[in-house]
């Protein structure tokens, strides 16, 4: 029996249809070229990863983690999860595809699917799409400026203009402790006014306490954690400001500015868009994960990398008025007058198709109907024939703009077509 409903998607997901996807085409196209202009070079991961690959690289304390993790146990009881980012993946797939082995640090990007069991709302989707651009296996700060600046030209190369760049240094094992403490000392005092969320963070991850939205207040006035880095992180960051300065790149210092994920030091970077706004708005984000390799339990091997939300871009792009104008889905409409058409139609469509994406009308509809059809798809040209036509292997080829047509025989047509 069928459904008493017609089955609809799942929450939180959606389906991107034409022509709305040739706006993520054109996004998609330009996050490769910029990424291959630099030198790295694209992957794919698995979408299901092991689930302890995630809880150990994402961190178990994170919201990631902790409540929006798609979690199951396959067929054969092993837990998996379908991946909610892209980098420890990507550091896995280094070791195991040996990539260490090679030249360092390996430049790789990649682009896909992310799955989060998020509340679904504006802007936040449970199959979310990120472009993911790391650099493995050196710690010279010079990448942490380079992946900066890729994520930067990808939003110029797009066109959008209301993008921000906040930056940060998160410090490191060293220098992070000390910090830790100031925090729990400046908090502690206030726990009874932190919502419980927060009061939450002030136990298990007191560097979030600084994104939380609902004690803001606080952490405007919260240590820096500027003021507590060592030297080599503070001779670190003076270095990634001086690359990003000398590259013209614009970047706002935001002492508050601290990454979800718990393997994440040192240099710390968010892209924001002002139609957006605030930390959990933003387009994307990123920063250095030296500690995330020997989380994983591979070699300890510094990286740096960033995330950038496809779905969020794409709506600022529309939210700009960047117009991006779908091309008809061909250029050529093959439109048969009459019935047993079909074989000299298709053979028709494969001659065009030397030349031009074309396609073949094989609806028994009206010659006005295919007509208006050709009309909505936004075809430069339809090549009509009857059975005395087909007969003859010619076509008349009309140019719908200037609506001027001739007869051009079937050999003909790749010529015709050309210009
Ligand atoms: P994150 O991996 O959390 O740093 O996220 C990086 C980027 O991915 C964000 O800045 C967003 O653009 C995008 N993103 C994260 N979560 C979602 C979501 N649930 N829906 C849409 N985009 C998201």
């Amino acid at each position: 029996m069928p459904p008493s409903q017609p089955i609809r998607a799942t929450r939180g997901v959606r389906d991107i249809l034409p022509p709305e996807r040739a706006v993520w085409q054109v996004a998609e196209a330009a996050a490769a070229a910029i990424a291959e202009r630099f030198g790295y070079q694209e992957i794919e991961t698995p979408i299901i990863e092991p689930a302890e690959l995630v809880e150990r690289g994402v961190g178990e304390s994170t919201d990631v983690v902790t409540k929006e993790l798609y979690k199951f146990q396959d067929p054969g009881k092993r837990w998996l999860v379908l991946r909610p980012e892209g980098t420890a993946g990507a550091v896995r797939a280094y070791f195991e595809g040996h990539l260490n082995q090679g030249p360092q640090p390996a430049r790789l990007y990649l682009m896909g699917p992310m799955f989060r069991h998020d509340r679904p709302q504006a802007g936040r989707y449970r199959q979310l799409y990120q472009f993911d651009v790391e650099a493995i296996g050196d710690d010279s700060p010079a990448y942490d400026a380079e992946v900066i600046e890729i994520a930067w030209n990808w939003f110029k190369d797009l066109g959008l203009n209301g993008v921000n760049l906040q930056l940060n240094s998160i410090g490191d094992a060293k220098c992070r402790p000390a910090y830790r403490q100031a925090l729990l000392d400046y908090y502690r005092p206030l726990k009874d006014k932190l919502d419980a969320d927060c009061q939450r963070r002030l136990e298990i991850n007191p560097l979030r306490l600084l994104d939380c939205k609902t004690d803001a207040k606080y952490a405007a006035e919260a240590p820096k954690v500027t003021d507590y880095l060592c030297d080599e992180c503070r001779a670190a960051f003076a270095e990634v400001r001086r690359l990003l300065d000398a590259a013209g790149i614009e970047y706002r210092l935001n002492p508050r500015l601290v990454r979800g994920l718990d393997y994440y030091t040192r240099t710390a970077f968010e892209f924001w868009h002002e139609a957006i706004g605030g930390a959990q708005n933003a387009l994307g984000g990123g920063g250095r994960y030296d500690g995330l390799a020997a989380e994983l339990g591979w070699p300890a091997t510094p990286a740096v990398g960033f995330a950038a939300g496809l779905d969020r871009t794409v709506a600022m792009m529309h939210e700009e008025g960047i117009e991006i104008v779908a091309k008809p889905p061909a250029d050529v409409l093959v439109v048969p007058d009459g019935p047993d058409l079909a074989v000299a139609a298709a053979e028709v469509g494969r001659i065009s198709r030397q030349v031009r994406p074309a396609m073949v009308d094989f609806s028994d509809r009206s010659l006005k109907a295919k007509m208006r059809a050709a009309d909505r798809f936004g075809c430069r040209w339809v090549a009509i024939f009857n059975a005395d036509e087909a007969r003859r292997k010619v076509v008349q080829l009309r140019e719908m703009a200037s609506g001027e047509q001739r007869e051009v025989a079937w050999q003909d047509l790749p010529e015709a077509l050309a210009s």
